[in-house]
């Protein structure tokens, strides 16, 4: 299993691929295969045929997975694609720290 190091609702940047230098919100991660589906981000175009009346069908676009390995988490604070450090905070929190200007990006919790 890969370590993923960006999870859902994470603004993250991508450096490669025809989106690369975009930015977008992570909607979902894979952690068994370390793909990321971010919004807005290597969409494709896919054509449906109707199946009923809550699905028309039709020529839809869709975003399809990206390798982590591919974005960067943008911080919060500084606007940059940055590198995080896993550190202890003044209250004893483990959280992601931005290695650029030190802010939190946010606390390691149980939901990860
Ligand atoms: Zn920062």
């Amino acid at each position: 299993m890969t370590k993923v190091h960006v999870k859902v609702d994470d603004n993250v940047y991508v450096l490669s691929g025809k989106d690369a230098g975009k930015t977008g919100k992570v909607l979902a991660v894979n952690p068994k295969t370390g793909r990321v589906i971010v919004e807005g981000i290597a969409m494709s175009t896919v054509h449906k045929r109707p199946r009923s009346a809550s699905d028309p069908g039709g020529i839809i676009r869709i975003e399809s997975a990206v390798d982590a390995s591919n974005l960067m988490v943008v911080c919060d604070k500084c606007k940059r694609p940055s590198k995080l450090e896993m550190r202890f905070d003044a209250k004893g929190e483990k959280a992601r720290h931005c290695k650029a200007c030190g802010a939190k990006v946010s606390v390691v919790g149980r939901e990860n």
